[in-house]
């Protein structure tokens, strides 16, 4: 009787393995924000200049799109070092110099919840002639707003056919500006269940607090490198706290 429901429940587990690797084939690992309740709000930190703003407001409006989120932007709370607040996103714009990236997503995770997040983009690329371009900004701003709901790349090669998807990363971005129907599948797989707690917003029921003071904006602030293929690549640090600071990069050319 016991090996039969073992054999049951190891078969279950394959089948859910297979089913789920046939769904979920661009979440990185299970991470996602905790709430306990669908659609879920969760907000965007405007401290951008003005050049930016519009591209934050696509990007919101393309991952508003979803049925299990409402991605809003009001403004942002970080002040000069785009600082972290639990519950929420702040998305900031600065020449942070040739430090070889051109966006960073960073994001706290504690378990598999995601705590909080911050996106970067790096004027000093993005004021040359290769990056200021409306088809990079939105590709960019798109896919790190993307990572800080719990979506990895659905592709990493930069020069075969783009996916239409802003999570497909590539050379020529022109038509990977949006997510397409295959991101917002991926975000019902990662949010088809509830949480009996939350980590958004005011309802956030731990405060994770601040335990980083640097900018984090030094590669040499992410930890330990989890990939890089010259073109993208993520990190990720262990806190004293055991919270975990994940950042995705894409790097500049
Ligand atoms: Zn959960
Ligand atoms: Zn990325």
């Amino acid at each position: 009787m016991k090996k039969l429901l073992y054999g049951l429940i190891s078969s279950l587990f394959l089948l859910s393995v297979v089913a789920s690797d046939a769904l979920a084939s661009h979440s990185w690992g299970n991470y996602h924000w905790a709430r306990i309740a669908n659609p879920f709000t969760l907000k965007f930190g405007d401290n951008l200049s003005s050049a930016w703003k519009p591209y934050l407001a696509t990007t919101t409006n393309d991952w508003n799109q979803s049925s299990v989120l409402e991605a809003q932007t009001e403004a942002g709370q970080s002040g000069k070092n785009c600082s972290s607040t639990t519950g929420r996103v702040e998305v900031c714009n600065k020449k942070y110099g040739n430090n070889g990236w051109l966006g960073i997503a960073q994001i706290w995770v504690s378990g598999d919840h995601i705590t909080k997040g911050v996106v970067k983009v790096n004027d000093t690329y993005f004021n040359t002639a290769k990056y200021n371009k409306p088809e990079w900004r939105n590709l960019v701003m798109c896919q790190e707003v993307g990572h800080t709901l719990g979506l990895d790349h659905q592709d990493e090669k930069f020069d075969n056919p783009n996916l239409g998807s802003c999570m497909d990363y590539t050379s020529n971005p022109d038509s990977n500006q949006h997510p397409n129907t295959h991101d917002y599948e991926q975000l019902e797989v990662i949010y088809s269940h509830l949480d009996s707690f939350s980590t958004i917003g005011a309802l956030a029921v731990k405060n994770f607090g601040q335990y980083l003071t640097e900018n984090l904006e030094n590669p040499n602030e992410w930890g330990q490198k989890i990939k890089d293929n010259g073109a993208i690549a993520e990190y990720e640090r262990r806190l004293p706290t055991g919270l975990k600071l994940h950042t995705f990069v894409i790097w500049a050319n």
